[in-house]
């Protein structure tokens, strides 16, 4: 089993790339930049890639998903309510102050239910809207859950998505650091099991 989760872009979105060395096989999960690094990475590893699955529609989960297909071959995977998000793409961009990254719709849909995956490590999609109206969790059952990876909520350095937050108060900048993203607001669940408050839903 090869598990890496990585920190990429501004926001630092944690990227996971999840594989299976014997079978030569991965998938990874939330690309949202520095794509020649985790290309270069699943070449270095030996794995051919199957799926690019993508947590919610926003810039800094899925701002890199376009350019990982065009690189492997492999299908974008994402819930179809996050349509939406893509047709922001230009505000989401102008908003962090970087590109407007190149998207397209996903190949296809994490349906609620739909299991997806290699064969080796395959998750149930979880339909959790909230965070976006697109947004899933993917349940990997025991014992290759990736939820131990430590939630990405969890310690200040860690990566909290743009839209959680207030923007007249809040910035990319000072988001990671934010104490009230983790008090006060309604309890969501987001991407690999990470766990953390919205204080627009309070
Ligand atoms: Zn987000």
């Amino acid at each position: 089993m090869i598990l890496e989760t990585f920190p990429v872009g501004p926001l630092q979105c944690n990227c996971t790339i999840l594989g299976d060395e014997a079978a030569g096989e991965a998938i990874v999960i939330d690309p949202g930049e520095e794509i020649g690094r985790i290309h270069r990475r699943l070449q270095a590893l030996g794995l051919r890639l199957k799926q690019i699955l993508i947590t919610h529609g926003h810039i800094d989960h899925v701002g890199g998903a376009l350019r990982l297909r065009q690189l492997t071959g492999a299908p974008v995977l994402m819930n179809e309510a996050d349509l939406e998000q893509l047709d922001l793409m230009d505000k989401q961009a102008a908003w962090l102050g970087v590109a407007t990254p190149e998207t397209a719709p996903p190949d296809e849909s994490l349906t609620d239910g739909r299991t997806v995956g290699i064969e080796s490590y395959q998750a149930k999609v979880l339909h959790t809207p909230g965070h976006t109206q697109g947004s899933v969790c993917l349940h990997f059952a025991p014992p290759t859950c990736p939820a131990a990876i430590p939630p990405r909520f969890s310690t200040p350095s860690t990566h909290v998505c743009w839209p959680c937050l207030t923007p007249q108060t809040s910035s990319p900048a000072t988001a990671r650091q934010q104490p009230s993203l983790t008090s006060g607001g309604a309890t969501r669940t987001c991407g690999l099991a990470a766990v953390y408050s919205d204080p627009q839903s309070a």
